[in-house]
């Protein structure tokens, strides 16, 4: 089953989503179509160069933040490095 050791980044749990603009359903869609794609990506390569998912203007940078009380889990945070556009998963250790 290829693949199958990658399986559990790929099923990352998305704890935060930041819309800044919400008149139109389709493109909240796409947004978050394109939101999980760059997360499967960053999970596997946290050095890879991904487009922002909102607008396409720059490249998401990645940080990881400790979660205190969860030494399982970690948060990974995906920012774009022009318009700001940001969101987390939530990552096992
Ligand atoms: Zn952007």
């Amino acid at each position: 089953m290829p693949g199958w050791c990658c399986a559990w980044a790929i099923q990352s749990i998305w704890i935060g989503q930041a819309f800044e603009k919400s008149d139109n359903a389709t493109m909240i869609s796409e947004t978050s179509k394109a939101w999980i794609q760059a997360g499967k990506l960053l999970a596997e390569n946290p050095a890879a160069q991904v487009r922002c998912p909102e607008k396409g203007d720059g490249f998401l940078t990645v940080h990881d933040e400790a979660i205190s009380g969860q030494p399982t889990r970690f948060e990974r945070y995906l920012v774009c490095d022009v318009c700001g556009a940001r969101n987390v998963m939530l990552m096992p250790a």
